[in-house]
């Protein structure tokens, strides 16, 4: 997702948060605004107008919901064969473990899609060669339930400043549990430092604040640190605290390093706390600003004060598909589906309250192909003729580029050059505009992580191409779990795009094995996961996407920005906008959920306008 970068703040964002400052949000009395959220609608406000909304996906998939609600006649058109876009989950092919999942979460039953076991990138080395997700089922115990096996392959975690999408997921019942982003023992890697050995997080951080405590002690002339003796001033207070400083200001033996042998019974004798680490070698090591921002944005060691990561962290319990799933049994009234020509889909049957589900709205496999407007109407092509829709309206949830192709002349050029301004990854374009990002997920056979290295969850950080490895903030202590092996994005992550799948295996198991080498793992990385059945997906070669996400473009391309998320009208009635655009890409939070649903909102709110 898209790290959110404090110093690329732009002048007119920051004049913007000044202003809501001076308001008297300063000091922190205010919670900080929330974006202009969910539009009130009325039942009755649609009048059965209807509306074509192009993609399944969560800005979509949420925009249909609260239309149809509103007395408009819905159809979501995906040019996929499952539902969900880029916030895709996948789960064991074993026929027995779906069949549990089915049974743990029956609704999804209800669809067929609902259950994502295998996908296929469109191009490079791995076009159409399916990936199928071969975890295989492992019982809590003997005949007991099964350890719930999944790859979040892309949206994983929501900060909990995301608050549009919190309150979506309470409002449609998507259970939600701890997300942990960093815990201590989590570990950090880099060939500058001691010979790649990895080392954990609270080691190098205590060592490096306990370093620059002692060093402004010196600066300041504070010899006395004991917090027992009334002369000592507040900056010696503040010091010993922040750096865990000696009563004379030194910086020596502290807990906070974490412990090489753990306090016990008293057979075991005293703990023994991890070593200092100088802070040579820290400022050396690649762990602190300076290495490739690509690669470790910001520095590993201070990735965890961005402000995404500094709140709360969620994640929905079962995987991140629950979202799209929990929309896509939401009730709408059955007056909302309408047919299209050659439209395949099982006709509804409403419940005793007149009410059907909002997936009977989605029509899968059926990919927009070309969009006109007349005076009154939306046109919609579907794959490539076979099949057509004619709406009041229409909203696209397409990357730009993709719709810039499909438009008819109706749309002005100025918006559909402002629209191929922002480059996918799908044409080799020079300057492209759009992230590749790539994810790999291995199963364990053990959870080495928790029993070796006390990691419950978080995250570790490595210079290898891999980037960093997830640990499953879930069924702790459990006998198997899934690791996200690798996610990582930029220039790595096009080279590892380019990769047969064979080969992304092995590279990402190199990085594995550096981060947890043998002496930590029992026997090493590669003979603790499963290491022939490891996924993989580069999403700049995903169908009907143009790469992992763009970068803010209201700060990066303003004048495109502007133009791509105005409404159209059809040059025959130009007081009436008929066509709107919704997805994180059309926001200021694109990379996250929260951007797809706000600007869902959006388009939502100036179509009910109309
Ligand atoms: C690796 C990765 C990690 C991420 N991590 C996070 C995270 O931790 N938290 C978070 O909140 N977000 C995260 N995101 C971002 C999140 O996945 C997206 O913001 C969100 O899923 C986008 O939803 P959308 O509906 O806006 O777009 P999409 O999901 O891209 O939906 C667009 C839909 O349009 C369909 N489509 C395209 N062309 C056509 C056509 N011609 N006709 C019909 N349909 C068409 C596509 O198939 C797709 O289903 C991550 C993304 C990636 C790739």
């Amino acid at each position: 997702m898209e790290i959110f970068d404090s110093k690329r703040l732009s002048r007119r964002a920051l004049l913007r948060s000044a202003t809501v400052l001076a308001g008297g949000a300063a000091l922190g009395m205010r919670p900080a605004h929330a974006s202009a959220g969910k539009p009130k609608l009325n039942p009755g406000m649609g009048q059965g107008r209807s509306v074509a909304v192009l993609g399944g996906g969560m800005a979509g998939l949420t925009a249909g919901w609260m239309l149809a609600n509103a007395g408009y006649k819905v159809t979501v058109f995906e040019a996929d064969s499952r539902y969900g876009g880029r916030s895709l989950t996948v789960r064991p092919s074993d026929p027995g473990y779906k069949r549990w999942w089915l049974t743990k979460y029956p609704e999804g039953n209800l669809f067929p899609g609902m259950y994502v076991s295998s996908y296929k990138e469109a191009r490079g080395p791995n076009a159409n060669v399916p990936q199928i997700c071969n975890f295989v089922p492992t019982p809590w115990y003997k005949d007991g339930p099964q350890v719930e096996l999944f790859l979040n392959a892309g949206p994983g975690r929501i900060p909990s400043d995301h608050k549009c999408l919190l309150d979506l997921c309470g409002e449609i019942g998507v259970a939600l549990e701890p997300y942990t982003f960093q815990s201590n023992y989590n570990l950090l890697r880099s060939e500058k430092f001691n010979k790649g050995e990895p080392i954990a997080y609270n080691q190098v951080n205590y060592s490096l604040r306990g370093a620059i405590a002692a060093k402004l002690a010196e600066y300041e002339n504070i010899t006395n640190c004991d917090p027992n003796t009334p002369e000592t001033s507040a900056m010696a207070h503040m010091l010993r605290e922040f750096g865990d400083l000696s009563k004379k200001c030194e910086y020596d033996v502290s807990a906070r390093r974490g412990f090489g042998k753990l306090p016990g019974g008293w057979n075991d004798g005293p703990p023994v706390v991890k070593e200092k680490i100088p802070l040579d070698d820290i400022l050396k090591s690649g762990f602190v600003g300076g290495g490739n921002p690509e690669l470790s944005p910001g520095s590993f060691l201070f990735n965890a004060d961005n402000i995404l990561w500094q709140n709360s962290l969620m994640q929905p319990i079962g995987g991140m598909d629950r979202i799209w799933q929990r929309l896509l049994v939401q009730k709408v009234p059955a007056a909302s589906f309408e047919r299209f020509a050659n439209d395949i889909r099982k006709q509804p049957v409403p419940d005793r309250d007149g009410k059907i589900h909002l997936g009977d709205l989605v029509a899968l496999n059926f990919a927009a192909t070309g969009v006109t407007m007349n005076r009154d109407k939306v046109q919609i092509t579907l794959n490539g003729g076979r099949a057509a829709y004619q709406a009041d309206f229409c909203i696209s949830t397409m990357a730009p580029q993709l719709l810039a192709r499909v438009l008819s002349d109706q749309f002005s050029k100025d918006y559909k050059s402002a629209l191929n301004e922002v480059r996918g990854q799908d044409e080799g374009e020079k300057k492209k505009d759009w992230v590749p990002a790539i994810k790999v997920g291995w199963q364990a056979k053990s959870r080495f992580w928790e029993q070796r290295n006390h990691i419950y969850g978080g995250i570790s950080w490595t210079d290898d191409d891999i980037g960093q490895i997830w640990y499953p903030c879930e069924d702790f202590n459990a006998p198997t779990g899934v690791l996200t092996g690798a996610y990582n994005r930029g220039p790595v992550a096009e080279a590892f795009g380019n990769m047969p799948q064979a080969d992304r295996i092995t590279h990402a198991l190199k990085g594995g094995n550096n981060l947890h080498p043998p002496k930590d793992t029992f026997s090493g990385f590669e003979k603790n996961v499963y290491a022939d059945r490891g996924v993989t997906i580069a999403w700049q070669h995903m169908p009907n996407q143009q790469g992992g996400w763009t970068p803010v473009l209201g700060n990066s391309k303003p004048a495109v920005y502007k133009k791509i998320v105005e409404p159209q009208s059809s040059p025959a009635d130009p007081s009436k906008a008929r066509f709107f655009v919704a997805g994180d890409t059309y926001s200021w939070l694109p990379g996250w959920i929260e951007g797809s649903v706000t600007s869902a909102y959006e388009a939502v709110g100036a179509l009910v306008m109309m």
